[in-house]
């Protein structure tokens, strides 16, 4: 079952790690957009209830945050598998099995280090 990746399954890793890079950071443009427009700054702002943008600003910050956060996950899978360590989980260095990486290409731990993870308190 949890045979070693072969190089043709690293390639399709790394391929869709760069393809999701390269849509995170289009979004992340976007976003940062948003979040710094200065309120009001919009034509015809004048009409516009301040409390909305404001809203719609958080909503892209928060959001910002969380690409950011998935971005810097994408590059350092990327690292990994420049590195030869991909697909091994950080905590018990056991592999990962390939479901939850074509799941989630840039998962750092194996399922059960992921879910004895999520329930320590935070
Ligand atoms: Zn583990």
């Amino acid at each position: 079952m949890n045979r070693e990746l072969t190089t043709h399954e690293k390639n399709k890793f790394r391929q869709q790690l760069q393809a999701l890079r390269a849509r995170l950071l289009g979004d992340v443009k976007e976003l940062e957009a948003e979040a710094l427009r200065p309120t009001g700054a919009l034509s015809g702002g004048a009409t516009e209830d301040p409390g909305t943008s404001e809203a719609a600003e958080e909503v892209a910050r928060t959001l910002l945050a969380s690409e950011e956060n998935l971005l810097n996950e994408v590059s350092a899978a990327l690292d990994r598998l420049a590195q030869g360590t991909f697909g091994q989980c950080e905590h018990c260095s056991r592999p990962i099995s390939r479901e939850r990486l074509e799941a989630i290409p840039y998962a750092r731990t194996c399922i059960r280090c992921a879910r004895a993870g999520e329930r320590e308190p935070v």
